[in-house]
């Protein structure tokens, strides 16, 4: 009773704490500095990063979603939050990824029997202090559903340096699944899509395990898949 009491108070404070810096220093866009009441842009800023792209049936993915543009200031976000650790940015990331997905949330998950994404290393995760994808993912609107099912069995040397077929040779047999799959259809996040070679890999693991159908959802996709 006692516990649940401080934590209503320590929740009024925190609340009463935000509502001060909103009021005092107001959010703002971080492209033309317009103040804003959610996620890192205005809605007019918002639009240029705006790509919600859907690609439906291709060889390992029953749907891949792209949800923004990566590039200028929302490369330079996610590579503060990524390389700088900079963990103030993923409550903004995430009310980005809810302003880009589609409107009724509960029925776009309700397709799913699992919701889980990329993990990041044992090491890198230490290092960072939290998992990307996780943060990012991890809607309010979801309650628990997103849930860890892939732990990677050995470490991958950065992706971004290697070529295509290098990086498939890389990740070749890097994920494994930690949970029972068989029969679900699972929906895998990640922060970014380049070549999509990350997440075949772990589609493939959970395809392996039995899932039935594996859906992508990433939160920002690189140019070549704009079009
Ligand atoms: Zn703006």
């Amino acid at each position: 009773m006692f516990l649940a009491d401080l934590e209503r108070c320590t929740d009024s404070v925190l609340y009463n704490l935000r509502l001060l810096r909103e009021i005092f220093y107001p959010r703002r866009c971080l492209v033309c500095g317009q103040s804003i009441d959610m996620g890192c842009f205005c809605a007019n800023c918002r639009r240029s990063f705006l790509l919600q792209k859907v690609i439906r049936d291709t060889e390992q993915f029953k749907e891949v979603f792209l949800l923004y543009k990566y590039e200028q200031q929302l490369k330079e976000i996610l590579h503060q939050v990524k390389f700088a650790c900079c963990s103030n940015l993923l409550p903004l990331l995430r009310e980005e990824a809810y302003l880009a997905l589609p409107a009724r949330l509960e029925y776009f998950f309700a397709d799913y029997d699992i919701i889980t994404g990329i993990p990041t290393s044992p090491e890198r995760r230490k290092l960072r202090g939290f998992d990307v994808p996780e943060k990012i993912f991890s809607l309010a609107e979801l309650g628990n559903r997103y849930v860890p099912v892939l732990t990677r069995v050995r470490n991958t040397l950065p992706l971004y340096e290697l070529e295509p077929a290098l990086r498939r040779e890389e990740l070749q047999g890097c994920f494994k699944v930690c949970r029972p799959v068989a029969g679900r259809k699972v929906l895998l996040c990640d922060d970014i899509y380049t070549t999509g070679s990350t997440m075949k890999e772990a589609a493939a693991a959970l395809y392996d395990a039995g899932a039935v159908s594996v859906s992508a959802l990433a939160f920002a996709a690189s140019r070549d898949n704009w079009q």
